[in-house]
């Protein structure tokens, strides 16, 4: 499993539709200092589910819609789109191809797609269960994150590690029948 591509539409710095394309490999990002790097890391965390602003350096989640400049007008609604290869389907449905996407509009209406079909928070959060993809993955490390899970609390870093060890979809069904 690896990701393909990130779309983004509307969200904070990328005014219109921009599709970042991947390969099987390592691929960095680079440019100026608030050239929207950090803003594409903003996007996957968003997209996979993240429900606080703050984590996206954000103060209320309308931030996350572009703000528009002196040159372009505010969008209305901020669109996310990641498609992962699931040839090798570590990830638990049928498709080869699995596009999760979050759109959220001024008024804060908002909706998650998995290919295509409206479906729940819950069910994006459950697609990732035990893969480190999800937003509290570990696929995803932020500034400051190494030091937060060294210094975190035994239970942090518990979590971690079931992620990790896959266990977690087995705690969570067993919560989810006590
Ligand atoms: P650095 O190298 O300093 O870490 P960076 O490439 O990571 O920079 P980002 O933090 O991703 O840069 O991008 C910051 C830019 O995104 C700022 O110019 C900010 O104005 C812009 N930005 C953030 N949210 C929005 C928004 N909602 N609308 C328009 N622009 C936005
Ligand atoms: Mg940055």
């Amino acid at each position: 499993m690896y990701l393909k591509s990130i779309e983004v539409n509307g969200f904070k710095s990328f005014a219109n539709k921009i599709d970042f394309k991947f390969n099987n490999g390592i691929t960095a990002i680079v440019g100026p200092n608030g050239s929207g790097k950090s803003n594409v890391a903003d996007a996957v965390r968003w997209v996979l589910g993240e429900q606080s602003a703050k984590n996206l350096r954000g103060a209320k989640m309308e931030d996350v819609i572009f703000a528009g400049t002196e040159l372009r007008k505010p969008q209305g609604s901020a669109y996310v789109a990641i498609t992962l290869d699931n040839s090798d389907h570590k990830l638990p449905v049928d498709y080869n191809e699995v596009t999760v996407a979050r759109r959220v509009y001024r008024s804060g209406e908002s909706e998650y797609l998995i290919n295509g079909t409206v479906t729940r928070l819950k069910d994006v959060t459950k697609l990732f269960f035990d893969t480190g993809i999800g937003k509290e993955g570990y696929s995803i490390i932020g500034q400051g994150k190494i030091e937060q899970i060294l210094s975190g609390k035994p239970e942090e870093k518990r979590e971690l590690f079931d992620e990790a060890a896959g266990i977690v979809k087995y705690k969570k069904n067993k919560a989810a029948t006590e």
